[in-house]
Parts: structure tokens; sequence; C-alpha cells
């Protein structure tokens, strides 16, 4: 079991104050703080071995081509993907899913049916929504349960939803608004049973829960490496390989050819089909980096730890007057969205901020969703491994003064 409040040791940033008062880092959900070893892992690839990857034949080159296979075979494992090849990096989630959606454009036709769920953050839908007007495909929704989705998904109507005309299923492990955790397992079994190819947007599970695509079954799952400890500008799709080496890819150029005339050219295999150009390669270290820092605490652990915050948070805020929180309140992760009545989400975070307290107010990339719950916007407190108790003690009594003041 780690030491939780050692763990905080391990990043820099926590250590300072913000308009006077100890940083209280609640905005996880939008992006997670770096330990020092993955913060090392970017200093030593830039100060050592940096070189551009797969074309050189000096040191230097080979170096940092085996740093960045190193680091693919790093996320296979992460993952218990079956090869590296089934890793491609990309720049995150949202990339992830639109390298899926727009390859996807040649095998969907009109009247086959796009699956997804009602909860989705905006980068794991419109670009499926993309795909349905490319190819005249429909889009289809599994509703959430309750006024404030305290149900999660409404599986009973997976029966009615999984027709044959379902060609791909996408959706959400870990809600970014509700804090919902989903039956991954279950959903990628019901979809396979019909046929249809499953798409999991784990950009808000990647580093905070064990992942094994073998066992899920999954066809793809994506990811983001800032929301897990690693740098910004790298994620991460895996797909089954067979399906890859199928796919069309979506950007063409350098690094991703085998023989280029002038007029045609021919493709690689995944995963450098889907590489083209120079690909980020201190950014997939520093996500291998990430990775063993995980790894050495224990996913499931931090899952753990994480819900446990959660449910505290959850339980601690209810006692506030007025206060509306979204999401289920049994078997939540440490994503926690409220509302007060009269008071916007952005003159709390705007408040809270005053006493050191990092939130996000807003949609959270959820437009459709919020319409749905008959809101424009929550506060939202996002817990990680480096979080406390006592940090949940700081936002209520800060939320309290907000309540006193708008009063
Ligand atoms: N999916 C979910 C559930 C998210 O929470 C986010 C980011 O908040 C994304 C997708 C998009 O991730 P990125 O902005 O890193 O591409």
């Amino acid at each position: 079991m780690p030491s939780w409040s050692t763990v905080r040791d391990d990043f820099p940033i926590l250590h300072q104050q913000v308009h006077g008062k100890p940083l209280v880092y609640l905005d996880n959900a939008a992006t997670t703080q770096k330990p020092r070893s993955v913060i090392d892992a970017l200093v030593h690839y830039y100060e050592r071995d940096n070189a551009n990857v797969h074309r050189g034949l000096h040191a230097l080159s080979t170096r940092a081509t085996d740093a960045y296979e190193g680091a693919r075979a790093r996320i296979a494992r992460f993952l218990n993907a079956a090869d590296p090849a089934e890793i491609i990096f990309t720049r995150g989630t949202t990339e992830s899913v639109n390298v899926v959606a727009r390859s996807l454009a040649h095998v969907l036709k009109p009247g086959d049916v796009i699956l997804s769920t009602e909860m989705e953050h905006h980068s794991n839908l419109v670009p499926w929504q993309q795909l349905a007007r490319a190819t005249g495909a429909k889009l289809r929704f599994v509703p959430i349960v309750g006024a404030d989705a305290e149900g999660g998904l409404d599986l009973a109507a997976l029966d009615r939803l999984l027709t044959p005309e379902v060609k791909v299923f996408a959706f959400t492990h870990l809600s970014n608004t509700l804090g919902t955790i989903n039956p991954i397992a279950e959903l990628c079994a019901r979809a396979r049973a019909i046929g249809a190819l499953t798409v999991i947007d784990a950009a808000q599970s990647g580093g905070h829960a064990p992942l094994d695509v073998r066992a899920l079954g999954c066809d793809y799952l994506v990811l983001s490496g800032h929301k897990m400890c690693g740098p910004t500008g790298i994620g991460v799709l895996y797909g089954k390989r067979e399906l890859l080496d199928r796919l069309t890819p979506t950007e063409t150029g350098g690094g991703m050819v085998v023989t280029v005339h002038y007029e045609d050219a021919t493709w690689k295999p995944s995963p450098e089909r889907f590489e083209a150009g120079t690909p980020n390669i201190a950014g997939a270290i520093g996500l291998a980096a990430a990775c063993d820092y995980l790894d050495a605490l224990g996913r499931d652990a931090i899952a753990r730890h994480d819900h446990e915050l959660g449910r505290l948070a959850y339980e601690k805020l209810a006692e506030l007057p007025g206060i509306r929180l979204i999401g289920p309140r049994d078997g939540r992760s440490g994503v926690v969205s409220f509302a007060f009545e009269g008071v916007h989400a952005h003159d709390v975070v705007t408040f809270a901020d005053e006493d050191g307290i990092a939130l996000r107010g807003g949609h959270h990339c959820n437009q459709p969703l919020m319409r749905k719950l008959g809101l424009t916007s929550t506060t939202r407190a996002s817990f990680y491994l480096y979080n406390t108790p006592e940090e949940i003690d700081a936002l209520v009594a800060s939320l309290r003064k907000i309540l006193k003041f708008f009063g």
C-alpha cells in the first residue's frame, strides 16, 4: 500500500502557494501533475539523446529510436496489448478518436448505426457525428438513468439498441462530468455478440484504474498522456493489429510509406502507417516514465484511493445547503460535479482560486449532457493520487465561505 502523504513529495509543482495559500489542486480530470521521474525523463532525453527517430544511423538517433520504440513496448505492457505494433502514438484522446472515426469512413455505409452514449465528452461525440455525416450512417445513444444521472447508463436499453445495424459502439470508461464508472467489460461483450467494433474512451481512466485490452476484448482504446502523469501532446490509440492493418491512414507523408513514386505510394503496416512525420518522441518517453510511476504505486491502489476521495467528497459536499450533486452516489470515481442554485460555477471557481483551490467550472465538453440535466454548467472537483482528505476539508470550508458571500 503506497504512503499517499509521501507521494506528494514526488510532485514538485504541488509545493507552492497560490494567493498566499497552499495549492490544493483539484482539476485532475482536466490534466494531472507530473512526478519528478517524468520531468527527469524529458530532461534526460533532451540533454543526452535528442535526435530524429527511425531515419538516422548515428548514435543519438539509435538511442532516440530505442527509447521511442521502448516507450511503445512499455505502453503495450501497461495496457496488456498483444504486440507493441498495436500502440499508435497520437496527440491525445481527441486525435485518437478522430483517427479511428475517419479511417472507418471507407467501411460504414448508409443505414449502418454508430452507437454511443448520452454521457460522452465532445471528443468522443463530434468525430462520430462527422463520420455519420460522411457515410450516411445513423447515430444512436444509450440513455442515462435518473434526473441527476445517478444510475449511470441504462443497460436495459442496450437490448433494444444493439441491433445488427450497429457497426461501432463508442463509449467512455469513466465520465468526466458524472464520475460514473461504466461496466466496459460487459459493454464490450454485448457489442461483440452482434459483431460491432468497440471503441473505449479511457481518457479519464488511463492512469486511474488497471486496463487490460485483451481481457476486455475491445477493438480500440484511446487515452491521453497528460491525464495520467505524462506530458501534454502525447496520447495513445490502441487497436487490434488485424484491424489497424486494414484501416486507411488518415495522414500521409514521411515515415509511413514503403515506396514512393511521383504518382503513388504504398503504406507501411501499423503502427508506422498512422504516424506520419516526426512523432512526439520526448512525449512518448515521458509517457513511458509515467507508466512506470503509476505501476510502481499500483493502479488498483490508485483506483481505491481515488474512489475513497470521491466518496468522501460526495458525502461532505452533500451537507452544503442548496447543493445539487450530479452523478451516482455509490460506486463513483474521483470526479465530483455539483451545482448551487443561484451561484454560477465560474463564480465558485474564481472564489475558490482565492483560497488556492484549483477547480473547474463549465460544461466540461459535455454540452448535450448538461442540457439533459437541465444545467448550463457545473463545478467539478476531481481527485488523483496526490490528493488528501484534508484537501476535501479545505474545499468544503471554501465553499461555505462562498455560499455565505452569495447568500
Ligand atoms: N474524453 C474524455 C472523457 C475526457 O475527459 C477528455 C478530456 O477532458 C477527452 C476525451 C479529450 O482528451 P484530450 O483533450 O486530452 O484529447
